[in-house]
């Protein structure tokens, strides 16, 4: 049996068990080791259901029946309760607060129940227990199979698909592993770099992590491949971060006390953190080789005023060899509002100096000024734009995708700045690069908090910044967390704010109607269901629109402008609509189904009702009665800033129920390492090192290609 080997040609596999396997992603004897189990289950912990005592933590199967609903004597808490049986007697099974479970077992179903025994050791109940369907009950021989010469008491459960049991798997790698491979196994990672974290070798944590004896075995085995997996993103990281430094950037020469005068003519002070973001900038534009460095910032920290200071220095540098003429910058939004709204700001920055600005989308093209009117912008052809820019005589260009058409090139690009960097792809931002051997100097821009370590890990390759103070003078928002029963109480404050003349958002988990069957959505509210309701039974004196990511880009626009006229009072939207758009009269924001949202998302979503000087409030509305979930949500009154809320999220659920691995294709080992700081630290540095040494990996060539291998399945974007 070889690592590399196909599954089919060592184990006689069905054709659901294919399928299966196929849904896994798990086609050969090496995808099968790396196949790990999510948990443990102790079969001391399985029980007959007369042994169960109060307290005890047990594992039972069983038939269910009975189910039936009733309501709690005072509270009217709903209650789901039955009865599960097996050969040696019966049990009470009860759940508060979540009456679907009845619905979801039919009488006589075989289960598997999970949980710590409450009441009395003469009336034993679960409460709240795990249950989950089984196809078959295990004989009771099965059940107490507890040899005490069998040290193994630690099962595996793994990741299963229809038609694969965690069993085979368990049967599977025994038999992979008692076929002698593990020994011809090569380590990826160094034995120096083991030994420094005290980390097992992969033979050792295979073994681990399958079939640990103790908890604690397989709790170093999971450590050593969740620093794999970072070690890998890093190497990958720091080699492109290597690759950059040596390229060829246009140097740009900096005139402080100019830079000064610019900046002193912003109708605001720049924070402490804007003037920090603005000196590394400047200090990467002395160095030889391009910046690459990401801005992350709350939404309304003021990174346009970053952007804009630091494009005045390109701007007004002289192309090498010349003394005159200007750099040019390239500034791409991911909307056409964003980028007129980026026009005019910058527009009002520039216009004391002569330095041309253009704007370029898929609707057409300005110029800024007007050959007429040197106080105003003229609409242009996209052929003489592009003329302009080719020659050198438009040194700022604000635009959409629009601006990495082929046929945009210009004559001396030196800077790019992507706004909202999440929403454009590497490839797009390769897109910007010169063709000749200059590479423009890049700032990417984000409002979206991640953790640190998270920026650490999928940002790897850039330098990063944070904007983590916001300007003086603005006011709190007022948030409050509205709980099941005080919705009316709080549409009536909405309604004294639309009176006001204010204009609200809604944003709602769904875009469509939530489909009746599915007895668990029925809570969540959708935009189209909330769109009618609202604008007919809460709002009917306002109209109500809605925006969703089904609509057609046009109609978006028309809906956004809408808004923005104060045509449209009160927006319902999902949550992955139009980020960074201003408009500053919409001061309220009422977020649905908030339990469901990250607490980082959460604010990045309210976010768009802090851009005024009028008071703005945010209204989360959960639904759901656990105290936990409530409590999360408080947060959002007392953190101080989105990053310390990403922390929060981080630290209690975990990331990757935070950001979904789909996200960026990582194993949930992989997200669970991020929560680690000290070894994405320690995984970045030994990367680091590693590359400095030697940047092709000529001593580790089996690394390498182990490497670039796993990163064909990430996406960081
Ligand atoms: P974002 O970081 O979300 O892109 P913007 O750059 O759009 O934020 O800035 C939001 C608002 O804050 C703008 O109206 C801008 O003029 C204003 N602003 C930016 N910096 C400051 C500051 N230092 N003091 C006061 N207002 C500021
Ligand atoms: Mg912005």
């Amino acid at each position: 049996m070889q690592i590399q080997d196909e599954l089919s040609s060592h184990f006689r596999l069905a054709e659901s068990q294919k399928r299966a396997l196929g849904k896994l992603n798990i086609t050969t004897v090496y995808d099968l080791l790396y196949h790990f189990p999510n948990r443990y289950e102790n079969i001391a912990d399985i029980k007959l259901i007369k042994e169960l005592k109060k307290d005890d933590s047990a594992i039972i199967y069983g038939t269910i029946s009975g189910l039936k609903i009733r309501k709690a004597f005072k509270s009217r808490t709903p209650i789901a309760e039955g009865y599960v049986e097996d050969l040696s007697g019966k049990i009470k099974v009860m759940w508060f607060n979540q009456p679907y479970i009845a619905k979801m077992f039919r009488d006589f179903t075989p289960v598997k129940v999970a949980g710590k025994v409450g009441g009395s050791d003469k009336n034993p109940y679960f409460a709240n227990p795990e249950m989950t369907a089984i196809n078959t009950l295990p004989t009771e021989e099965g059940l107490l199979r507890r040899d005490p010469q069998d040290s193994q008491t630690l099962l595996p459960v793994y990741p299963e698909s229809r038609g694969i049991t965690s069993k085979w798997m368990y049967y599977a790698i025994q038999k992979i592993f008692n076929s002698g491979n593990l020994d011809e196994l090569y380590d990826p990672i160094p034995k120096e770099i083991l030994k420094r974290y005290y980390l097992p070798t992969l033979k050792t944590a295979l073994i681990w992590i399958h079939t640990p004896k103790k908890e604690k075995d397989s709790i170093s085995a999971r450590k050593r491949f969740a620093f794999e997996e970072v070690f890998y993103i890093q190497l990958v990281k720091q080699k492109d971060r290597f690759t950059n430094k040596h390229e060829q950037a246009l140097r740009v020469s900096v005139d402080t006390a100019s830079l000064k005068t610019f900046t002193g003519r912003f109708p605001f002070k720049l924070t402490g953190a804007q003037e920090k973001a603005i000196s590394a900038i400047i200090s990467d534009f002395k160095k030889t080789y391009p910046m690459s460095r990401l801005l992350e910032g709350d939404v309304g920290s003021g990174k346009t005023a970053v952007a804009a200071a630091t494009v005045y220095v390109t701007a007004t540098t002289y192309p090498q060899g010349q003394d005159f003429g200007n750099l040019q910058t390239a500034y791409m939004v991911p909307t056409e509002i964003l980028a007129k709204q980026h026009f005019q700001s910058f527009i009002s920055y520039f216009e004391y100096l002569p330095i041309k600005i253009g704007l370029i989308t898929s609707s057409g093209c300005k110029k800024f000024p007007s050959k007429v009117d040197g106080s105003k912008a003229t609409d242009i052809s996209k052929a003489q734009l592009l003329k302009w820019v080719g020659n050198g005589e438009i040194p700022i260009l604000i635009g959409t995708h629009a601006l990495i058409q082929k046929k945009v090139s210009f004559k001396n690009l030196a800077y790019v700045i992507i706004d909202e960097q999440h929403r454009f792809g590497t490839l797009q931002r390769q897109k910007l690069v010169r063709k000749d051997n200059i590479v423009p100097h890049l700032l990417s821009m984000t409002a979206t908090p991640i953790p640190r370590t998270l920026a650490l890990t999928i940002y790897g390759d850039l330098d990063l910044t944070l904007l983590d103070e916001m300007p003086k003078g603005r006011k709190p928002i007022i948030t409050e967390i509205v709980t099941q029963g005080n919705r009316d109480q709080t549409y009536e404050k909405v309604r004294e704010k639309l009176k006001e003349g204010r204009q609200v958002y809604v944003i709602c988990p769904r875009i469509d109607e939530p489909d009746p069957k599915k007895e668990l959505a029925l809570n969540v509210k959708s935009v189209k269901e909330e769109t009618k309701r609202l604008s007919s039974d809460v709002f009917p004196d306002y109209r109500v629109a809605m925006l969703h990511g089904k609509m057609k880009p046009k109609e978006k626009e028309e809906t956004m402008e809408a808004f923005i006229q104060n045509n449209i009072h009160v927006l319902v939207a999902t949550s992955v609509v139009e980020v960074g758009v201003n408009v500053p009269n919409a001061t309220v924001i009422i977020l649905e189904g908030a339990e469901r949202f990250g607490l980082a998302q959460l604010h990045q979503l309210r976010g768009r009702v802090l851009r005024s000087t009028h008071q703005a409030y945010c209204y989360a509305f959960a639904d759901t009665k656990s105290k936990a979930s409530i409590e999360r949500l408080k947060a959002l009154k007392s953190a101080k800033d989105g990053f310390e809320l990403a922390e929060f999220d981080l630290k209690i659920r975990g990331a990757g129920e935070l950001y979904g691995k789909k996200q960026w294709g990582l194993t949930d080992l992989g997200m669970e390492a991020i929560r680690n700081v000290k070894m994405v630290e320690a995984a970045r540095k030994e990367a680091q090192t590693m590359i400095d040494d030697d940047p092709n990996l000529t001593k580790h060539t089996l690394l390498s290609k182990f490497a670039s291998e796993k990163a064909k399945s990430w996406h960081f974007e």
